[in-house]
């Protein structure tokens, strides 16, 4: 058999990876030391975490793709990865699949990945550890064409004997696995959005839809898991904080199940290397009935945040 395309033996990669950043990220906060640094504010948070899973994530992808371009969210020095940092294994089960065809010819050097080692920080410092992903975003030709989402602390709650955390992966054109897609409850609109970064605006946004609920939590991998498994009906984010590594593994999962992300005008993201990191226009996304959410943004929320 020919060996697999490039794309799925990244995404096979990227699993593992995931897997290993998962046991950094418990393994910090169960050592009690989080090592919280500042990055522009008290609500822009740098963690240990934050630090040794970018370090792991980036330094494995590099030695097994070295033409890969490779955009994490943490600034750090590159010359301080140990050797225990580094995972090496793939998920054999994602090998076997087939890439599909418009995606078998692609080279290392059209690949970008964008990695958020640890989205939803300040849940994390917090405490509401189940706000925690880590994302690995993979771009092709500017489109978030594959994700790998980890939630390290998945089932935390159900009490001893629940296996803790898991791996939701998934590719355009092939679908999304590692949890059981769901729909919100019919008729009902339930908006999900930020929990510690909020503003007038945002919350603006928000009344102006009218939702039967709203839910408020961290990460923005979180957020399309709730999209994804029916607990929300759009993900409403009027604000420019997001950036370009927290959308792109969760927009390639939420449309490889059939649903939209876009910014609050409906622009589509773009992940090539070279694009700016903050999603500026803030973030609206949906399972189903995009459309509906995006005919509601009222006019002077769409002026207030310019591309
Ligand atoms: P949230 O929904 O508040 O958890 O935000 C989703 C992602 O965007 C997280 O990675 C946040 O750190 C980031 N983010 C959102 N708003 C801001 C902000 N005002 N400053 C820094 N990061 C932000
Ligand atoms: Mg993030
Ligand atoms: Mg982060």
């Amino acid at each position: 058999m020919a060996s697999p395309a490039l794309l799925m033996r990244v995404v096979a990669s990227a699993y593992s990876v995931a897997e290993k950043a998962a046991t950094i990220v418990r393994n910090v906060m169960a050592a009690g030391d989080l090592g919280i640094v500042e990055k522009t504010g008290a609500n822009d948070l740098q963690t240990k975490a934050d630090r040794l899973v970018q370090m792991s994530i980036c330094a494995s992808l590099a030695r097994k793709f070295p033409k890969v371009t490779i955009i994490g969210e943490e600034e750090l020095p590159s010359d301080e990865v140990t050797e225990e940092l580094i995972e090496d294994g793939h998920c054999e089960e994602i090998l076997k699949k087939t890439c599909p065809a418009q995606y078998t010819g692609i080279k290392e050097e059209e690949l970008v990945i964008w990695v958020d080692p640890l989205d939803g920080t300040k849940e994390y410092t917090e405490g509401l550890l189940d706000h925690v992903t880590v994302l690995i975003g993979i771009a092709y030709r500017g489109k978030a064409i594959a994700g790998v989402i980890n939630q390290p602390y998945y089932n935390y709650e159900a009490g001893a004997g629940a296996v803790l955390g898991r791996t939701i992966w998934g590719v355009l054109g092939m679908g999304a696995f590692g949890f059981q897609l769901t729909e919100s409850p019919a008729g009902k609109h339930i908006v999900v959005t930020t929990r510690s970064h909020s503003s007038t605006l945002v919350n603006d946004c928000i009344s102006a839809l009218n939702p039967d609920s709203v839910i408020r939590v961290g990460g923005a991998g979180n957020k399309i898991i709730q999209l994804i498994e029916g607990k929300a009906s759009a993900y409403v984010f009027a604000s420019p904080g997001c950036k370009k590594w927290d959308t792109c593994a969760p927009e390639a999962i939420l449309h490889a199940v059939g649903g939209k992300i876009t910014d609050i005008h409906g622009n589509s993201f773009q992940y090539n290397k070279d694009v700016k990191h903050m999603n500026s226009a803030g973030v609206l996304a949906a399972l189903r009935n995009y459309d509906y959410y995006a005919s509601r943004i009222p006019s002077n929320v769409k002026q207030s945040l310019v591309p």
